[in-house]
């Protein structure tokens, strides 16, 4: 594989799909074109559910446990001895700064080898006696069996991260899996590839399949009828459809959806960490994270001062190229992106924000000025039925309102289809305590932000997704469990 050239990678092999079809990768810091994605047809996606198959009867199927668990630590240490061509290539697809990427994506990607091969060596199953008059009793206990072949659908804002938080689970249950990674971010998983063949995983196991959703490769391999299970994470529409698909045939599925996802600042928080929290929840990655924070509820004592402060930290932000070391503010990841993202920073003016800062496009450097820029922006003074406040934008923007009374803050929080994440900040422990079993989400961090121990249940409630994974929770998706029950 050249570095610019974007291959399928089915049965152990890159290859280009049959028919021939490439798409320009395009540089979000440029507007550069990077590189070719082949894409999958029908016959490249049947190729690959048959080898994902094979692998899973053959040497996969049959490899003792700790061999497989072993070699996925192997998996692990070549990531990390990869460590600068999986950083290069993670930063060239999404523009992410160096000093980001290089502390979570890549570091977090190896860690999922690692943390779901010792979870499926140390968690034991289910074990019942039971009494049976007249007889010395039963016993039952439960055995977890790989569920088969699972497809991988992914975003595009943290690549390798996202990806291989399913598909380390997923292998380390024994399973096979198909990714399909977002058509804007190819370069990881087909890297991983190579890093599978040189640890020796046997072909078939791992199998990667680029190409667009609806109509095309993700809708081929989810419509799969010889697909066992699907895992996706993304957008709310594109989840509704993906669900639809599993229904035929009953497959198993799991969704981590998108979020409108509130903070609430009290009054007796330590505000500089609250602040600190607050920026990198608004504003890491460009705003790209699914458990970002687009709504910030205030007490209004320090309404105005935790304004004020914010304000100055999104403006001293360095925005600029991902590979200069003061750069902590990147490019969105697409033009559509940005044209939707800019779509709600009018919106805002139009509905009667007052625009705290940001709101527009920095000027940059010629060379740059053709990516997909956006400022960080602050907003406060809308209605909470504005469109801005009540749907995700995906973007490094927030809107901040005052509340008087905890009631009052839960709310406003909780007054959104959506069931992600919270973040609360606040010294008074009773406090943390209450608002963070009131808050409907599936994650709710208290006085931190994106602080994540990999065997805690991770996904989002409401309209957030369906189904947790992390920890023994990702046991539960990817594994089939069968009751033996022995009498005595
Ligand atoms: P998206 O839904 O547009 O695309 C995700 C993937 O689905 C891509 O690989 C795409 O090609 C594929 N796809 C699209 N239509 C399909 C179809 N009909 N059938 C099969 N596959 C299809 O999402 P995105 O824009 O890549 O990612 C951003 C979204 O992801 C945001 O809404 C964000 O909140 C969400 N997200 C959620 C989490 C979470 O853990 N809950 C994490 C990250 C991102």
């Amino acid at each position: 594989m050249s570095e610019t050239d974007f291959k399928l990678f089915i049965n152990g092999a890159h290859r280009p799909g049959s028919d021939g079809a490439t798409f320009a990768n395009i540089s979000p810091v440029d507007g550069s074109v990077i590189g070719q994605i082949h894409q999958a047809t029908q016959a490249d996606v049947d190729d690959a559910v048959r080898a994902a198959q094979a692998a899973l009867t053959g040497p996969w199927g049959t490899m003792a446990r700790n061999d497989r668990l072993e070699m996925l630590h192997e998996v692990a240490a070549e990531i990390d001895r990869r460590f600068h061509d999986f950083l290069a290539a993670e930063v060239a697809d999404t523009g992410k700064p160096v000093s980001l990427a290089s502390h979570v994506d890549i570091p977090r990607g190896a860690a999922n080898f690692k943390i779901f091969a010792d979870v499926v060596k140390n968690v034991p199953s289910e074990f019942f006696g039971m009494d049976v008059p007249g007889t010395d009793g039963a016993i039952n206990y439960g055995l977890r069996k790989p569920k088969g072949v699972i497809a991988v659908i992914c975003p595009w804002n943290l690549p390798l991260l996202l990806m291989t938080w399913k598909v380390g689970p997923a292998l380390a249950c024994g399973n096979t899996v198909i990714v399909k990674p977002s058509e804007e971010t190819p370069a990881t998983a087909t890297l991983l590839g190579e890093v599978m063949n040189t640890v020796g995983v046997p072909a078939g196991v791992y199998n990667v399949v680029h190409g667009f959703g609806p109509g095309a490769t993700g809708e081929f391999l989810t419509t799969h009828p010889d697909v066992d299970a699907i895992t996706f994470t993304g957008e709310n529409l594109t989840g509704e459809k993906i669900m639809q698909a599993s229904a035929v045939g009953a497959r198993d599925i799991s969704l981590e959806l998108g979020g409108k996802n509130p903070a609430i600042v009290f009054a007796d928080a330590d505000m500089v960490a609250a602040i600190e929290g607050t920026m990198r929840s608004a504003f890491a990655n460009c705003g790209q994270v699914c458990l970002g924070t687009e709504r910030i509820y205030v007490e209004r004592p320090i309404f105005d001062e935790f304004v004020a402060r914010l304000k100055d930290s999104a403006e001293a932000l360095k925005v600029g190229r991902p590979s200069d070391d003061d750069t902590d503010f990147g490019p969105l990841i697409s033009e559509e992106h940005r044209d939707k993202v800019l779509g709600f920073y009018e919106k805002a003016v139009t509905d009667g924000a007052k625009v705290v800062t940001g709101g527009g496009v920095p000027q940059l450097e010629d060379d740059i000025a053709g990516g997909w820029w956006v400022e960080p922006t602050i907003w406060t003074g809308l209605e909470e039925d504005s469109t801005v406040v009540t749907d995700e934008i995906f973007g490094p923007c927030c809107h901040i309102r005052p509340f008087d009374t905890e009631e009052e803050a839960i709310e406003l929080a909780n007054d959104t289809p959506f069931g992600l994440a919270a973040a609360v900040w606040t010294t008074n422990a009773s406090r943390a305590h209450r608002v963070g079993a009131a808050l409907d989400v599936g994650l709710c961090w208290v006085n931190s932000w994106f602080l994540r121990d990999l065997r805690t249940p991770f996904g989002g409630s409401k309209a957030s997704g369906i189904g947790r994974e992390g920890g023994v929770h990702s046991l539960e998706f990817y594994t089939e469990t069968t009751n033996v029950c022995l009498q005595l």
